[in-house]
């Protein structure tokens, strides 16, 4: 471990303790930048070097080989603040690291409805915005007004009308998020807590939360769900070493207890090849593997 400015860079850091499969490889150097600036500063210094920006990890894994770079982990930057507001709505101005559930709470404190699909998503805005991470048929790209972005060594801000967004993807994917301004429209207090709850409720009853994942692994092609595919040819429980297709939710991978990266990488391998061979879709993945 060794001092950069105010920051520590820990070496060979077990990126398992930061991501929500919790296993995985070690990153070569590992640091969470406690300002903007010094996400920033980290940013310049290091534009010609292998980096990653890790939000929440809960879409991303490492394999068990690691990540010989640096990773940047965002979540000390989670400011959030109402820029502007009138009778109608809002808007809120989040920093990279912000969670989804902060976001949720600060939205019913101040009565601003919309978002409660995303209530329980476990992501960070940064890579809700970049994954366009979405639920129950909306998608957090559907609230961006602008969002701060470092680019070829450059901090420039783009507007909505500039952003493109579809199903799980955004031109944001080559881009460091730096903050993001939401617009939401004024709604009831009661009604936002009661929705958030519902949404919550429902997520439980569908998902395997009980074990660490990283949510479905598989995107939808052509609206044909993933897990349904998987659970037709009857590969729910099926395992190799401690990861398990979940009896719950097909579209889920989960840690069983024990699991390497390379555990979950041979069975993203094993349904993937049960589905070409058996129903000739070739499925993509949402989970980002870390290279
Ligand atoms: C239990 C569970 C349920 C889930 N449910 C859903 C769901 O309903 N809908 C859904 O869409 N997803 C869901 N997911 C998946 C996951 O939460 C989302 O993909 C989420 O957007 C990932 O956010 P994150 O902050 O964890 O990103 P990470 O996993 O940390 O990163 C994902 C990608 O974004 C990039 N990234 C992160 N922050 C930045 C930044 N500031 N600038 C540039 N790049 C950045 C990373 O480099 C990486 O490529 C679920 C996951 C779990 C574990």
């Amino acid at each position: 471990m060794h001092i950069f400015k105010n920051m520590n860079i820990l070496s060979s850091y077990p990126l398992g303790n930061v991501t929500s499969f919790k296993c995985g490889g070690r990153a070569d150097f590992y640091v969470e930048p406690n300002e903007m600036c010094e996400l920033i500063n980290l940013l310049n210094l290091h534009k010609n070097k292998k980096l990653f920006i890790l939000g929440n990890g809960t879409n991303t894994l490492c394999p068990d080989e690691g990540y010989h770079g640096l990773v940047i982990k965002t979540t000390r930057l989670n400011k959030i603040e109402i820029l502007e507001e009138n009778d109608v709505f809002s808007l809120v101005k989040c920093e990279c690291g912000t969670s989804l559930f902060d976001l949720n709470d600060f939205l019913a404190n101040n009565s601003l409805s919309g978002f409660e699909f995303s209530y329980g998503i476990p992501a960070t805005v940064g890579g809700a915005l970049i994954m366009n991470s979405g639920a129950f048929g909306d998608c957090v790209g559907n609230f961006v007004e602008s969002v701060e972005i470092f680019k070829n060594s450059e901090i420039t801000t783009v507007y909505k009308n500039q952003i493109f967004f579809d199903y799980r993807k955004s031109s944001l994917k080559d881009c460091v998020v730096l903050n993001a301004t939401f617009k939401f429209n004024k709604g009831n207090k009661v009604d936002i807590l009661k929705k958030q709850k519902f949404i919550l409720e429902k997520r439980n009853k569908l998902q395997p939360l009980n074990y660490p994942s990283a949510g479905s692994i598989f995107l939808k092609e052509n609206g044909i769900s993933p897990s349904k595919i998987i659970d037709n040819l009857g590969l729910k429980g099926t395992k190799i070493g401690g990861a398990e297709i979940s009896c719950k939710h097909a579209g889920f991978i989960i840690n069983s207890g024990g699991a390497t990266a390379t555990d979950i990488l041979n069975l993203i391998s094993l349904i993937e090849s049960e589905v070409l061979n058996k129903k000739g879709l070739k499925l993509k993945k949402e989970l980002i593997v870390m290279q």
